[in-house]
């Protein structure tokens, strides 16, 4: 039995229908006569806020309780799921409040504030965030939303794979990026509800690959985090993780690790040849790909998750550089 069921994934689909975009899947033929196997990409970059993780955001606030949503939710993400919990809760009328340390870059905290968030700066470092929102939880009875492990967040990022399937519904290989699980839990529990040969296949980076660490252990391990290209990949899967850890177990059929040179070469190849600007945790599938550490049998869709990156950095890239070393 999947974590979370298919039925469950659409409902979530009914649910956020109207408050998302439904994102295009194209064809790569470049992509398709590298790997010898027709390639598309679901061009889930382009969804509202810059990235898939609206869909879960706006599946879990719409699943609250009418008491819930009036006190309000939190979360101590600055990356694109406080994005998405910002604009996915100001929609819907809901107040949140998105905690950050004060280590935390202005543009960062400008683009929380300009989706309709209060921004709050406590403490200088994440763990200081998280106790802000655990206070908020206790004492003012907000509700925290978190990033990936949690049931209506799983089935929200499960309804790009029912798209997937619908509008590839050949489709043998699926690739996704790989963090906290939340994202290739809620695609393989729906991809293999409607199709149950079909493959999925995770992608991280060498550097801080924590579900493969964890994986590889058979338990929730914590590994160092280190800087990387595909920084929304970074972070832990939580040492007291409840679902992705077990979900990825038990529905991930192979995990691929790449080396920052890898992901480079992916998000230029995103840009020359697809012509889309990707960040780096979004290009992991194409990598993979054009390193051929994954060799997919079959129709093979990969997910492009988000375009969120600094477009310094993405020029630099573009121009040749891989901007980070990656380990002897
Ligand atoms: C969060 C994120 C991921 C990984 O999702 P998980 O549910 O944590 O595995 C991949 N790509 C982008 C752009 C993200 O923001």
């Amino acid at each position: 039995m999947p974590i979370v069921a298919l039925s469950a994934i659409e409902e979530a689909a009914r649910r956020i229908a109207g408050h998302v975009r439904r994102t295009p899947v194209d064809l790569s033929p470049s992509l398709s006569k590298i790997a010898n196997v027709p390639v598309h990409l679901k061009l889930e970059h382009r969804q509202i806020t810059g990235a898939f993780k609206l869909r879960g955001a706006t599946n879990a606030v719409l699943s609250l309780s009418e008491t819930e949503r009036q006190n309000g939710v939190a979360c101590a993400s600055t990356g694109n799921h406080g994005r998405a919990l910002a604009h996915a809760a100001s929609a819907l009328g809901v107040r949140c409040i998105v905690c950050m340390s004060k280590l935390v870059p202005q543009n960062k905290l400008d683009a929380i504030a300009a989706l309709g968030a209060e921004a709050r700066i406590i403490g200088r470092s994440q763990d200081e965030a998280q106790r802000e929102v655990d206070r908020l939880v206790a004492e003012e009875g907000f509700t925290d939303i978190p990033p990936f492990d949690h049931r209506a967040i799983v089935a929200g990022q499960g309804t790009i794979g029912l798209e997937m399937l619908e509008d590839v519904p050949g489709a043998e290989t699926i690739l996704v990026p790989l963090s906290g699980g939340g994202l290739i839990a809620g695609i393989a529990a729906a991809a293999k509800g409607l199709k149950p040969d079909v493959r999925v296949i995770g992608i991280s980076m060498q550097r801080g690959a924590a579900m493969q660490a964890s994986l590889a252990a058979g338990r929730p391990v914590e590994v160092e985090e280190l800087p990387t290209l595909a920084d929304s990949l970074g972070g832990g899967i939580g040492l007291a993780n409840e679902w992705t850890f077990e979900a990825v177990r038990e529905l991930v059929d192979e995990v691929v690790l790449l080396t920052e040179a890898e992901i480079a070469a992916g998000i230029r190849h995103a840009y020359f040849q697809e012509r889309e600007i990707v960040e780096g945790g979004s290009a992991v599938g194409i990598a993979a790909l054009l390193a051929g550490k994954v060799r997919p049998a079959g129709p093979t869709i990969a997910l492009l998750s988000g375009r969120n990156i600094a477009m310094d950095l993405h020029r630099r890239i573009v121009e040749g550089a891989n901007c980070l070393e990656d380990p002897a």
